[in-house]
C-alpha cells in the first residue's frame, strides 16, 4: 500500500476544463456538495484554476454590488468586457458576444 492511484481512491480529480465548465455554477453556489468538494479539491492543487475562480468570485461580488444601482447598459457592457479581458473569466462575459480565446 504505497502509491495508490488517485482514480481508484474514489476521489476523482476534476480536470481543468471541467473546472471551467463548472465555474459559473460554483460561483453561483449551485453545485451539489459532492461536486463542490471535488471542485475545491482541484483548486487546492491547481494554482491557475484557483486564480481563475478567485477572480470570478471578485467579479461576481462587484457585479452584485453594482446591481443595486442602475448602470447604463453600455457602461456595464464595457466594464464586463474589460473584466473579461483582464481576468479571462468566462463568467464576466456571460451573455455577451465578446468571448475571444486570446491566450498568450
Ligand atoms: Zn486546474
Amino acid at each position: 500500500m504505497e502509491d495508490r492511484d488517485e482514480s481508484q481512491s474514489g476521489d476523482r480529480m476534476l480536470t481543468c476544463s471541467q473546472i471551467e465548465l463548472l465555474l459559473d455554477d460554483y460561483v453561483d453556489n449551485e453545485l451539489d456538495d459532492v461536486l463542490r468538494l471535488q471542485f475545491e479539491r482541484h483548486l487546492a492543487r491547481c494554482e491557475s484554476c484557483a486564480g481563475l475562480v478567485y477572480d470570478c468570485q471578485r467579479i461576481v461580488e462587484v457585479a452584485r454590488t453594482l446591481a443595486d444601482e442602475p448602470i447604463p447598459t453600455a457602461v456595464s457592457r464595457r466594464l464586463r468586457q474589460r473584466l473579461a479581458e483582464e481576468t479571462g473569466c468566462p463568467f464576466a462575459v456571460n451573455g455577451l458576444h465578446v468571448i475571444e480565446k486570446d491566450t498568450e
